[in-house]
């Protein structure tokens, strides 16, 4: 077994997860109804390992959107299928320094990496381009299922239908890009490509599902329950390399430095934390801090990284 006293563990864990609960602070997004309307109480924790040994904690079965988490998963899965040199014909990997949904671009004119709305517009863009949308929307939902070992992911139309009613700035972000020359040369209108975005970021799911899909991203792209290969390994080494240094917008340098492990957050409220070889952590809690990460899901890795020693360079 990965973690011997596994009760043992469990249960320092727990004491973590009960001293966040307490934690007050930050404002749930506001920006649509769905996510306004969550309950800033609700916290969720749930952990897999490599070799599925599992935990969970307070609302870790209740449903929550990917969000900005689902770009980890887009790129990887995006990355398996054409590698990681095609897809970075058209994207960067460089932290931007500015706002996640900014309209800019690196100096070549391309995102400057898939973390950022710009990149997992044109990475989303790249996926099944040849298909039907409705084919490519099938397969993603499809590659995410395998992911999770067949637990929930599943759909929120009323997110979808708010994410797209007030798509302005990522209207004019994806036109901006369309103008230089970011996309792919596909029949695919701007319309269909922001659409199939917007119903990436509204597959739902939960704490306990989204531990398998981390710990399957732990267990270099093989799913822990299945033993499926999911992603590719080196798919899975780049989608980690670039969560460590842009998966938590503006704070994305800070939590490499106090935390040390690549993780991915999105205005839901959830946090995945990924520690290679060993696990696979979901948090979720709504409360965001000014940089749009869950207030109690960061405390809560900083204080088990004082415990743990999880941190990449704690083995020095
Ligand atoms: N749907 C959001 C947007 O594209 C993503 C928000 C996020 O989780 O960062 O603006």
């Amino acid at each position: 077994l990965i973690v011997p006293s596994w009760n043992e563990f469990a249960e320092m864990i727990q004491k973590i997860y009960d001293e966040c609960q307490s934690i007050k602070d930050g404002e749930t997004a506001a920006y649509i109804p769905q996510l306004a309307q969550q309950d800033p109480n609700k916290w969720g924790l749930a952990i897999c390992t490599v070799d599925g040994q599992r935990v969970s904690f307070g609302d870790a079965k209740l449903p929550f959107c990917f969000q900005s988490i689902s770009k980890a998963f887009n790129y990887a899965i995006l990355a398996s299928e054409i590698g990681t040199d095609k897809v970075h014909s058209y994207v960067g990997q460089e932290p931007s320094g500015r706002f996640f949904n900014e309209i800019c671009l690196d100096k070549n004119n391309k995102p400057h990496n898939p973390m950022v709305n710009s990149g997992a517009i044109v990475v989303t863009s790249l996926i099944k381009q040849e298909s039907h949308v409705s084919d490519r929307f099938n397969y993603v939902l499809d590659q995410y299922k395998k992911l999770a070992a067949g637990e929930y992911v599943g759909f929120n139309n009323a997110v979808f239908l708010s994410e797209r009613d007030i798509a302005d700035r990522n209207c004019a972000l994806a036109y901006f890009m369309k103008e230089l020359k970011c996309f792919p040369e596909t029949n695919h209108s701007i319309r269909d490509t922001l659409d199939f975005y917007f119903q990436l970021c509204s597959l739902e799911t939960n704490c306990e599902s989204l531990s398998v899909m981390a710990a399957t991203l732990a267990n270099g792209g093989v799913c822990p329950l299945t033993s499926e290969k999911c992603v590719a390994n080196r798919a899975c080494r780049d989608v980690l390399s670039l969560m460590y240094s842009c998966g938590m917008y503006d704070y994305s340098g800070q939590f490499a430095f106090h935390v040390g492990l690549p993780a991915k957050s999105g205005v839901s409220g959830a946090l995945m934390v990924v520690i290679p070889n060993l696990m696979g952590i979901c948090m979720w809690s709504p409360p965001l801090d000014a940089m749009g990460n869950s207030v109690r899901g960061v405390e809560f890795c900083k204080k088990m990284v004082e415990k743990f020693k999880f941190h990449n360079y704690d083995t020095l």
